[in-house]
């Protein structure tokens, strides 16, 4: 049963103990409710001025949202799973090694042991890793609202810096992530310009498929931090395609995310240098992915 708690100032507080409460209260309140799931996100906005809201609605008691599970093609990651659990989780290391590993190199165990994939995906940071690594992976979000549901891919749900296909109504369920295929390996490579704690000045995961003669069949190219949204220049992926991926191939991939790429200068670097650095990991990130390394690497 929902409880709106004794305001904080003039906020309420609910603790919904079942998703349809949740979306009750967002049916009811729109944009004058916000969602807090890890609060590792939404606790900076709130403290610096930058959200408001009438009504906090904590998802912590919703139960079932935490839940990662498998089944033959896809990795289902639910809204309030722990990015800490999903790196530790049996199913994520066999059959998403690379988020695993991504995984291990995201904040600090006290971030992560806290922090969400619903969360995640939602704040839409465009220096976050996980989207890189979804966009690359084809991953698709589940949204329900009192309307209906929908599922977006990833491609479409990240619209601009802060900016999703959210609407106010809506709570991200899962996150829906198809496992590649055993031909498949990859690696995610991620560039920290200061310390080690530092979020993410730029990153690049790449998936490459073979097919049974040992030739290139398919190739996924994901950056961050080179604009936005997750970039993915689909054109340049094709030209991996083929008997061999060479280092010139990968250099021409990497001119062509350069071309694609509209970074800000921020205090990791400005858009000049990454504009630099970048093709350095796409070609990292490319051949790593070949020589089958499934991992993910902190630069
Ligand atoms: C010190 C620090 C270092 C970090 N380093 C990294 C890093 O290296 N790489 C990286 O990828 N990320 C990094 N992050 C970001 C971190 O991963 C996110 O803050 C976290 O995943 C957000 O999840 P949360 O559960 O804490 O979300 P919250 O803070 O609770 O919420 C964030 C936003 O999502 C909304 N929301 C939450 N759940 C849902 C839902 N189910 N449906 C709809 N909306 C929802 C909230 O309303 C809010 O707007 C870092 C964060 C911190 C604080």
């Amino acid at each position: 049963m929902t409880v709106a708690t004794p305001a904080v100032g003039r906020t309420a507080l609910h603790r919904p103990d079942t998703v349809e409460e949740v979306l009750d209260l967002l049916a009811e309140h729109g944009e004058d409710a916000k969602l807090i799931a890890g609060g590792t996100a939404f606790t900076i906005l709130w403290r610096a001025g930058l959200i408001s809201a009438g009504h906090l609605v904590g998802l912590s008691g919703v139960p079932g949202l935490d839940r990662i599970e498998a089944d033959d093609d896809v990795v289902s990651l639910g809204a309030l799973a722990r990015l800490r659990s999903t790196e530790i989780s049996a199913t994520v290391r066999e059959r998403l090694p690379v988020v695993a590993a991504a995984l291990g190199h995201v904040g600090n165990l006290r971030v992560r042991n806290a922090a969400t994939w619903g969360g995640n995906v939602a704040e839409a940071d465009n220096t976050s890793d996980l989207p890189c690594l979804l966009a690359a992976l084809d991953a698709e979000v589940r949204l329900r609202s009192r309307s209906g549901a929908r599922s977006v891919p990833v491609d479409e749900f990240f619209v601009d810096y802060f900016e999703t296909a959210l609407a106010p109504d809506e709570l991200v369920v899962d996150v829906r992530v198809p496992v590649p295929s055993e031909h498949c390996t990859g690696s995610y490579v991620k560039f920290l310009s200061r310390n080690a704690e530092d979020r993410t000045c730029l990153g690049v995961a790449a998936f490459l498929q073979r097919d049974d003669d040992g030739n290139c069949s398919a190739a996924r190219v994901a950056a961050i931090g080179a604009g936005p949204v997750p970039l993915r220049v689909r054109e340049a992926e094709q030209g991996l395609q083929g008997p061999v991926v060479s280092p010139d191939a990968m250099r021409d991939v990497a001119a062509r995310y350069v071309a694609a790429a509209d970074p800000l200068s921020d205090i990791r670097g400005s858009a000049e240098y990454r504009l630099r650095v970048l093709p350095e990991l796409v070609v990292e990130a490319l051949t790593r992915a070949w020589a089958g390394h499934d991992r993910a690497v902190l630069l």
